[in-house]
């Protein structure tokens, strides 16, 4: 099954990916991830994206594109994959429609998780995220050691983008650059659009029902 999760930051695809990547046996890939973990390692880059990427904003297309290309052809996506973060701008939608039909493995579904403004900026003032991959928010999930990761047992931290400023930047560019991809994809008819604002396993239930029929 070949799924890209769509939404504005903080609307739970990262915490839904990595539930639905466990369930399905499928890889998740979100770009934000591999930045981060690119700026953690100091690689060129890391480098180059945080400069946006701290400032709340998109880095380059070109810089992207090069990416999902390269993690798309590794072989744990034969089976399928579940896309987080990406696309999030015209071009890059065009690009990966390019890939995907190179590689012979075309979306099956865009599920795009509604969730209002309000909530997103309570969801991404509260979160707390770790190195692992994990994370949690302070009110809606908190981990069960106060700043301690679960599965690892490292310190959370909140990330640079995840404060007040920087989140109203982020959903403006939302709205500006990688809203329009709503009506690109219901035109493709690939959209499914889903209530995100229940709880978490309310929301993975819903996502499931619709990921059960590309089985
Ligand atoms: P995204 O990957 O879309 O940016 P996340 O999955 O990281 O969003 O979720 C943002 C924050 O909201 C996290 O702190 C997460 O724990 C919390 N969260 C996710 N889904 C829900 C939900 N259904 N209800 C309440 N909080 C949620
Ligand atoms: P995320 O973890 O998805 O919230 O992404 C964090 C940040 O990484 C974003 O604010 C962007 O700066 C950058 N980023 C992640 N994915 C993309 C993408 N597809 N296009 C451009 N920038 C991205």
């Amino acid at each position: 099954m070949n799924i890209a999760l769509f939404g504005p930051p903080g609307a739970g695809k990262g915490t839904q990916a990595k539930e639905l990547s466990k369930y399905y046996n499928i890889p998740h890939i979100s770009t934000g991830d591999i930045l981060r973990a690119n700026v953690r390692d100091g690689t060129e880059l890391g480098l180059k994206a945080k400069q946006y990427m701290d400032k709340g904003e998109l880095v380059p297309d070109e810089v992207l594109i090069g990416l999902i290309r390269n993690r798309l052809s590794e072989s744990d996506c034969d089976t399928g994959y579940l896309l987080d973060g990406y696309p999030r701008t015209i071009p890059q939608a065009d690009a990966l429609t390019d890939i995907l039909n190179e590689i012979n493995k075309p979306l099956d579904a865009v599920i795009n998780i509604e969730v209002s403004d309000n909530e997103l900026v309570k969801r991404l003032s509260g979160r707390r995220s770790c190195a692992c991959g994990e994370s949690y928010h302070v009110m809606f999930n908190p981990p069960e050691k106060e700043g301690i990761c679960n599965a690892c047992g490292a310190g959370l931290y909140q990330r640079d983008d995840d404060k007040e400023e920087v989140i109203r930047q982020r959903l403006a560019v939302y709205n500006d650059k990688t809203k329009p991809l709503i009506d690109y994809y219901d035109d493709a008819e690939l959209l499914v659009n889903i209530d995100g604002s229940g709880a978490v396993d309310v929301v993975l239930n819903d996502i499931c029902n619709i990921m059960d029929k590309f089985k």
